[in-house]
């Protein structure tokens, strides 16, 4: 078997024809993804007995002549911001190094009550704040398309072991680009699916407004047959949705003549050449494909990073309050006093990104700035949705960049945390206004970096952006 090139199709038919059973297969995935993921250290830890149990799980419903679930005998890998009962979860942080959670996230229920087999817990920025994964405490991720390079983030690990072929699947989390952006740098598929459309029980929260849960996988069909299994209302998360879940993968029927398609003016101006090239030329492809394309203007775009760095670090500094030493953490030995404990404990455990972070965003809320930052933020960002809600009055779709620039090099941007805001821009809109966005590959540069094209659909709209997807992707992107 060509373990790294594996579908969700492929293993269906080979288990169908008892060319290797689950257990197998989780062996092979496992012994792989061991001996590859030094190269990238994607993966933070392999979770090779809960694998075993699920894949026997499977074999013996299959032995008893029961239906396998949709996902049966695939292995996935998920971010390590989601909790896996007794598998630790660290969030890529020191202050979590020993956390065991006591329970499951719902995604992660779901995927083994599909048949999915988790083998590995990835990578990621500190509480999945970063764009490139060198926030992590355990160390980057490299890039599998270039090693000097980062793979995006916060998801890095994530989109590495995708693309990497150490996992089929991977779940990742999203806030403002962190399942898109990685998946563009690494060429693999990424979806943000609309907020509310997969539960957050169980996601180590960052910015909860603007949490999302969403897969990655090598294809569109496999991440539409992954979002099916995860999407859908849990009375454990209230902001789940109520909105019933289409069939994602039967509506990849190409059906896209006369789709009419939006270009976001200002998402063009500034684009570095070679990723702008790649982007019309996905367009132009799907123009070929029958769909209908025009300008649109999201004038509020101007504001959004600003936006979005107020909301959300003024929600990272309220989640991060319960990391006090007294739960959940390692707690630091320089513990004298109740504040000696407090201090030291949050001072040796957060890295230097999420202090930045818990104390701009106390700031912003504070008595006496409240109104000029989180207040008028939170105004900006209804103008951000009205720009949408305009513009899917003229378009059923939006194309666009998902970062100005292919990936960069390892270290290149860290110093500058400002830099590494702004590279953000395409894609933290999308999550501010709550739509459907996904980044589906789009060609790569000379110099071999993947591209990702994004493309946004109205909320509950994931069907739409899926076909849409499926069918450039079916025509070869960019390259066909
Ligand atoms: N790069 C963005 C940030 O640093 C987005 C992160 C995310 O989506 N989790 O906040």
């Amino acid at each position: 078997m060509d373990i790294a090139r594996l579908t969700v199709d492929q293993i269906r038919a080979d288990l169908d024809a008892g060319r290797f059973s689950a257990e197998e297969l989780a062996r092979t995935a496992l012994r792989f993804a061991e001996g590859e993921n030094p190269k990238t250290n994607a993966c933070l830890r392999f979770s090779a007995e809960r694998a075993y149990e699920a894949a026997r799980r499977v074999d013996q419903a299959r032995a008893r002549g029961e239906k396998p679930g949709p996902l049966a005998g695939v292995p996935v890998a998920v971010k390590d911001v989601i909790l896996t009962k007794g598998v630790r979860t660290t969030a890529g942080s020191r202050l979590l190094e020993h956390y065991i959670p006591p329970y499951d996230a719902t995604a992660v229920v779901r995927l083994e009550q599909a048949g999915a087999v988790i083998i590995a817990k990835t990578n990621c920025d500190e509480f999945a704040m970063g764009s490139s994964n060198e926030n992590s405490a355990f160390g980057p991720v490299r890039n599998p398309a270039a090693p000097d390079r980062v793979p995006g983030g916060s998801s890095g690990g994530s989109a590495a072991a995708v693309a990497q072929g150490t996992a089929v699947l991977a779940l990742g989390s999203d806030t403002g680009g962190s399942i898109r952006q990685p998946a563009s740098f690494c060429g693999v598929v990424g979806i943000t699916p609309t907020y509310g459309r997969v539960s957050r029980y169980g996601l180590i929260a960052f910015a909860s407004s603007l949490d999302h849960v969403g897969p990655f996988a090598r294809n569109v069909k496999d991440a539409s047959r992954l979002l099916q299994v995860i999407a859908g209302r849990d009375e454990m998360d209230a902001t789940s949705a109520f909105a019933p879940v289409p069939d994602y993968v039967g509506m990849l029927d190409g059906k896209v003549k006369g789709v009419r398609i939006g270009l976001p003016r200002e998402y063009f101006r500034d684009l570095a050449s070679e990723t702008g090239d790649l982007i019309l030329r996905g367009v132009e492809k799907l123009k070929k494909l029958g769909c209908e394309v025009r300008e649109i203007s999201l004038p509020a775009t101007e504001y959004a990073v600003a936006c979005y760095y107020i909301i959300c670090t003024a929600e990272a500094s309220s989640n991060l309050a319960r990391y006090d030493g007294v739960r959940y953490t390692t707690r630091s030995k320089n513990d004298a006093t109740l504040a000696d404990m407090y201090r030291n404990t949050r001072g040796e455990g957060f890295g230097a990104e999420c202090k930045r972070r818990i104390m701009l965003g106390t700031y912003v809320l504070s008595a006496g700035y409240y109104d000029a930052y989180y207040r008028k933020a939170q105004k900006v960002r209804t103008l951000i949705a009205r720009d949408f809600a305009n513009a899917f009055q003229q378009v059923d779709a939006i194309i666009a960049p998902v970062s100005p620039f292919p990936a960069f090099r390892l270290g290149e941007k860290i110093d500058d945390p400002l830099a590494m805001y702004l590279s953000d821009i395409y894609t933290i809109t999308g999550s501010l206004a709550g739509i459907p966005c996904m980044s589906v590959p789009c060609g790569k540069t000379s110099a071999g970096l993947p591209v990702g094209m994004q493309v946004l659909t109205r909320h509950f709209d994931e069907g739409g952006m899926l076909r849409l997807a499926h069918a450039f992707e079916h025509a070869g992107g960019v390259e066909g």
